[in-house]
């Protein structure tokens, strides 16, 4: 006998042990879509005239994430969507998932962009790890997608910017810099307002678990591409991953129990850390700290 919904009489498809509840379908898009809608409106707040921008990489993440903002926000009239894709030029892996990325803004109407490295920066990120052997392809692309992201978001006059982050991800990030010693760098990490030509990040799928992302993603039907970066096989965040999922087996619920810790944390100690100064990179002129950017000192710009 299939177990049934603990909401109504369907027939359930997942077990979620944190809650101890067992969904259907119908129950389980709603408990997603519940957990969004949530996080959005107790930690970013959208407005009236909000332009938000949607990081798409076509992954399971980005694609549940653009899907969901335009259930919520397509009604309104004074909201605006614009999906932002980069293309880092990493060769037999970007070309599927951009592929996926127009499928899905096509089919939702959304305005998308698709900007790419070799355009902005010169050169492929294949070119660039193939030049520079120091530091992994990941450092580069991060720093670089992270400053394109955002200097695109305040091109087009964005507020927000939307990330698909989920929990499986805040947790392991949390983790990490606790490993690390790092607790400065992940309150910094967190901006609780929008600092002058930084756009706001915004992560509405971090109550979400990994999971739940790609069963939503699964469920309806959406168009996403299952293959792995090339170049992903960054060893700690796979160990902290592994740590952290033995625990969620024995222990539910600990990955809600990180984050809700970080959060806490941010919330007494963010005042403690004021955040940094910015001021224009000399280069790029995007937001810095110092007198270069991160992105142009990678690229060793000078
Ligand atoms: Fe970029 Fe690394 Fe992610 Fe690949 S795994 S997309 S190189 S950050
Ligand atoms: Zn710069």
């Amino acid at each position: 006998m299939p177990i049934k919904c603990m909401k109504c009489n369907r027939d359930a498809i997942i077990f979620q042990k944190y809650s101890g509840m067992h969904l259907c379908k119908k129950h389980f898009i709603e408990d997603v879509e519940r957990k969004i809608k949530l996080t959005i409106r107790k930690q970013y707040n959208v407005e009236k005239g909000d332009i938000i921008a949607v990081a798409l990489s076509g992954g399971k993440d980005s694609v549940v994430l653009l899907h969901v903002l335009h259930k919520i926000f397509s009604k309104r009239r004074d909201v605006e969507l614009v999906a932002i894709t980069i293309d880092e030029g990493i060769e037999g892996y970007r070309e599927d998932t951009l592929r996926k990325a127009r499928e899905l803004t096509s089919e939702l109407g959304v305005r998308h962009i698709v900007r790419s490295f070799k355009d902005e920066y010169g050169k492929t990120l294949d070119e660039l790890t193939a030049q520079e052997r120091e530091l992994g392809a990941c450092s580069y692309c991060g720093v670089l997608r992270k400053s394109l992201m955002n200097k695109i978001a305040n091109e087009i006059g964005a507020n927000k910017l939307a990330t698909g982050h989920n929990l499986d991800d805040e947790a392991q990030t949390v983790m990490m810099n606790h490993l690390g010693g790092d607790v400065e760098r992940m309150i910094r990490l967190s901006p609780p307002r929008a600092l002058e030509g930084l756009v706001l990040r915004a992560k509405p799928l971090r109550k979400v678990p990994e999971k739940e992302v790609a069963l939503y993603a699964i469920v309806n039907e959406l168009p996403f591409d299952m293959s792995e970066c090339p170049y992903a096989h960054e060893a700690l965040r796979g160990e902290v991953r592994d740590m952290i999922n033995e625990f969620e087996v024995k222990h539910p619920g600990t990955k809600y129990s990180i984050l809700r810790g970080f959060d806490k944390v941010v919330g007494i100690l963010g005042k403690e850390f004021p955040q940094a100064e910015l001021t224009d990179c000399r280069i790029c002129g995007e937001p810095c700290t110092a007198d270069l950017c991160q992105a142009c000192k990678l690229l060793g710009r000078s």
